[in-house]
């Protein structure tokens, strides 16, 4: 068996936790700047320059700044190409992505149903294409309050209602954790969950563990963004143990936020792997942290001593996490072990 790249490139692998408008090339946002004559100053330079990113509200004004180049629906195509394109250099077969209408809703230049149109279709034609299935989690947002989340809500149902797609499955819970708790939002959960969507939330990423009890106990989330904090809470952890909720951890997301962690080697996916709770391996933000997915396995195992095995669990509880059917994820699992290091 080759080296560790070599062997992490050849595992084919999910992804559970990915923003799609970060996973945008810098080749395809110079193109809208260019095509929407946005100057390149010194504000446009100081927010599409990412090494400056130092916590999350710089990450979520670098975010709102690049989610601002697009402003006509076919924009998104661009979009689609690009996780596509992260998808396959990472050998990545399936993933389930967040897409963040608010900003774009709030601009009033695209609608929700020409978002989502643009989004879907590409992806549905990427699938045939190229054999990667991206399925869309819709990020109803804690950055603008309760009646927007509400608002976006309604047009997911609505949508699902007039397409029928099951490309969008279900709605998430991202933006700035802090002054914004889960409770605020349990309203928009209990009625996702009565609408037979699945529902994840971004919870102990810069808020302490009493963020994640709130996102299991009143959103009752199936996943946990980060949920890194929760190490600080050893109730907390038997909880996640017990019930096996999957943490869907960003190494390098952490690390450059910084909120809990600022080392790889002090990140607590060692000790909540080896407490026995469902940690997997993600990136977050790829084009905002320079960071691809094979790397952050790279990471996991070079920085924080993850043996190839144990690769293999975080890369079996991705897939064991996803939305995803019990016989497609079976299916998925033989492949994978017998296509493992044989690339
Ligand atoms: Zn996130």
């Amino acid at each position: 068996m080759g080296g560790l790249q070599q062997f992490i490139a050849s595992i084919p692998k999910t992804e559970i936790h990915l923003h799609i408008e970060m996973c945008v090339s810098s080749a395809s946002y110079e193109a809208l700047m260019d095509k929407y004559d946005i100057p390149h100053d010194e504000k446009s330079s100081a927010l599409t320059d990412f090494s400056k990113i130092v916590s999350l509200q710089s990450m979520i004004e670098s975010f709102f700044f690049v989610q601002s180049f697009f402003r006509e629906p076919v924009d998104f195509q661009l979009v689609v190409d690009d996780v596509v394109a992260y998808a396959q250099r990472n050998n990545i077969y399936y993933i389930e992505a967040f897409a963040s209408p608010s900003m774009v809703l709030n601009r009033g230049l695209i609608g929700f149903d020409e978002m989502f149109d643009t989004l879907v279709a590409g992806f549905e034609r990427a699938q045939k294409k190229s054999g990667v299935d991206v399925r869309i989690i819709v990020d109803v947002s804690r950055s603008f309050g309760l009646k927007n989340a509400q608002k976006n809500l309604e047009l997911t149902q609505a949508y699902l209602k007039r397409t029928g797609t099951d490309r969008i499955i279900g709605i998430g819970l991202g933006g700035q954790e802090i002054g914004n708790p889960c409770s605020d939002y349990e309203p928009v959960f209990a009625k996702a969950r009565k609408a037979g969507l699945h529902v994840v939330a971004h919870a102990g990423e810069e808020v302490g563990p009493e963020s994640v009890w709130e996102a299991i106990d009143l959103l009752k989330a199936e996943r946990i963004g980060h949920g890194i904090s929760s190490i600080q809470d050893d109730a907390l952890m038997e909880r996640l143990k017990a019930e096996q909720t999957a943490l869907e951890i960003c190494p390098t997301s952490n690390i450059i936020t910084k909120q809990y962690v600022s080392k790889l080697a002090d990140h607590p996916i060692r000790a909540f792997f080896d407490r026995g709770l469902n940690v997997t391996v993600n990136t977050d933000d790829p084009i905002l942290f320079s960071i691809e997915l094979n790397k952050e396995y790279e990471n996991v195992a070079s920085s924080i001593g993850f043996s190839r095995d144990e690769l293999m669990v975080l890369v079996s509880n991705s897939l064991m996490s996803t939305f995803l059917s019990d016989d497609a994820k079976q299916a998925h699992w033989s492949r994978v072990q017998k296509t493992v290091g044989k690339v």
